[in-house]
């Protein structure tokens, strides 16, 4: 069957035992932005977040607070989906593995499906587990015995588990990446992923005692003395939040199985769970593979690694407050890098959105309109006839839509948003260089010639400031609205200008 046009897009679902960090942000505004860009471009859209309540570290952060692990894990899971409103996310659901009915009868299916095919078998196991990652540790990818991630020495544990057979999917897994069926971006992580599977997989647990869980999870279907994977249960949630095991599997079919893309956001430290585990889950269960998984790297914050314990400098919901959810947006997608952490500080989200937002973007608008309005008395003129000294304002405005799609299409942000502010500094460099006020002073000297020139460079002006005020919508979605209301709809005088962009000041 032909794939319908559908874009669905998904980001990782975080453990609920803190509150968010700066780091969910990233991935939940580089997941948004994408989500918008397809929508603006008239792509029918599905944008799915959530949490993962069942992992076991959300049990015991449960204790340490004397809460019980239901109370705490909604508690928690409220503070990520309360972040729709700082972070101007427009995520259309947002699923949660404990709570949410949809999500268990899914997981269930899942199981039976893989179980169907032979793909599971009980042993006995003995092994390190990091609570922290969730998972078993073979020494060899110890760092001098402590968990790479974590640096904490993982607990040794012997259990009986039940194994799935990843080993006999390394073909299939190496073909589905290395045609492109499953792109991963950027490149450097598809080649990680595949030299860890050419060193060759072997089968991983997927469940765990009850006992162990403290009766939290998903017991496994036939055996209830096992709870499942937690894993297991949370990639499941990218199809039971579409009804995959449902009663209703529509959602599923359109926006899975027929859908044309299906794409991941995570970051750097899931990428073998879910380029990797994922994949020989629905390879195993029959199922259609996501068409992309792009990896993004991670956040410090003033040279510390985040940690949801130790952020509070960094919690999305302060600094958007503070700062505004435009700043906050702005730094993470023209900052963060595609490869390598990138540094958090107050002082480098006060200074880029004073210089790109309060000083480029929000000055270039606010000087066109206030020429317009002295000059012209508020109307913003055509674009105007062909003018020499405006092509390359004009050049950048018109090649910035595709721009913005290739860029996006690679999942680089800092090249969408390098792409605006390119545009941005053309436009601020033609009132520098054309002096529009001199032409004034000509035009009421008698001067024809310089009126029509004075006409061409506000008219190009007003049409640069209202492309970028469009395709700025799935960046800043509140900058960008309130760009577009100052410019008017054309058939009436614009409104005198304010500043659009707050100019922040650092702390002292
Ligand atoms: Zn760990």
């Amino acid at each position: 069957m032909a794939a319908n046009g559908n874009f669905y897009i998904t980001t990782s679902i975080p453990y609920v035992n803190a509150e968010p960090h700066l780091g969910h942000a990233l991935e939940l505004v580089q997941a948004d932005v994408l989500a918008r860009h397809r929508r603006r471009r008239g792509q029918p859209v599905r944008f799915l977040t959530g949490t993962d309540d069942h992992a076991l570290k959300n049990v015991t952060a449960a204790r340490a607070a004397g809460v019980g692990v239901r109370e705490f894990v909604d508690r928690n899971a409220a503070r990520f989906r309360g972040l729709r409103e700082p972070l101007a996310l427009s995520f259309d659901d947002f699923i949660r593995t404990s709570a949410d009915a949809r999500h268990r009868a899914g997981v269930e299916r899942l199981w039976r499906q893989c179980a169907d095919r032979g793909d599971f078998y009980l042993r006995h196991y003995q092994g390190r587990y990091c609570p922290g990652c969730e998972q078993f540790y073979a020494s060899a990818e110890l760092d001098h015995g402590l968990c790479p991630e974590h640096r904490l020495a993982p607990d040794p544990v012997t259990e009986e588990n039940w194994f799935f057979r990843l080993s006999r999917y390394t073909g299939e897994l190496l073909a589905a990446l290395q045609s492109g069926r499953v792109r991963v971006e950027p490149a450097t992580r598809r080649n990680e992923v595949l030299a860890f599977i050419r060193a060759g997989l072997t089968d991983f647990s997927v469940s765990r005692p009850a006992a162990r869980a403290h009766g939290w999870g998903i017991p496994v279907p036939g055996d209830p003395g096992q709870v499942i994977y937690v894993w297991w249960d949370a990639l499941a949630n990218y199809v039971t939040a579409l009804g995959y095991g449902g009663r209703d599997e529509r959602p599923y079919r359109d926006w899975w199985v027929n859908s044309g893309e299906r794409v991941h956001v995570i970051g750097k430290g899931v990428t073998r769970f879910h380029a990797v585990y994922w994949l020989a889950i629905l390879l195993s269960a029959g199922q259609p593979l996501p068409s992309a998984i792009y990896v993004h790297e991670y956040l410090s914050v003033g040279g510390a690694k985040l940690s949801k314990s130790g952020g509070h400098a960094a919690s999305p919901y302060e600094l958007a407050d503070r700062f505004g959810t435009d700043a906050v947006r702005w730094w993470l997608l023209r900052e963060v890098a595609r490869s390598g952490d990138t540094d958090f500080t107050v002082e480098r989200l006060v200074r880029r959105a004073n210089s790109d937002l309060a000083n480029g973007l929000g000055n270039l608008q606010h000087r066109t309109l206030a020429l317009v309005r002295k000059y012209r008395q508020g109307r913003i003129a055509g674009p105007g006839g062909a003018s020499s000294f405006g092509t390359e304002l004009a050049g950048a405005c018109q090649a910035l839509p595709r721009l913005i799609d290739d860029a996006l299409a690679r999942f680089d942000f800092r090249a969408a948003t390098g792409a605006i502010w390119s545009a941005v500094q053309a436009g601020n460099r033609l009132i520098e260089t054309q002096r529009p006020w001199e032409l004034a002073r000509r035009e009421n000297q008698g001067d024809h010639a310089a009126a029509a020139q004075l006409d061409g460079l506000l008219g190009v002006l007003a049409g640069a400031c209202r492309v970028l005020a469009t395709e700025l919508a799935p960046f800043l979605p509140a900058g960008s609205a309130a760009l577009s209301r100052q410019l008017g709809t054309g058939d009436g005088p614009a409104a005198p200008p304010a500043p659009v962009f707050a100019r922040l000041t650092a702390p002292a």
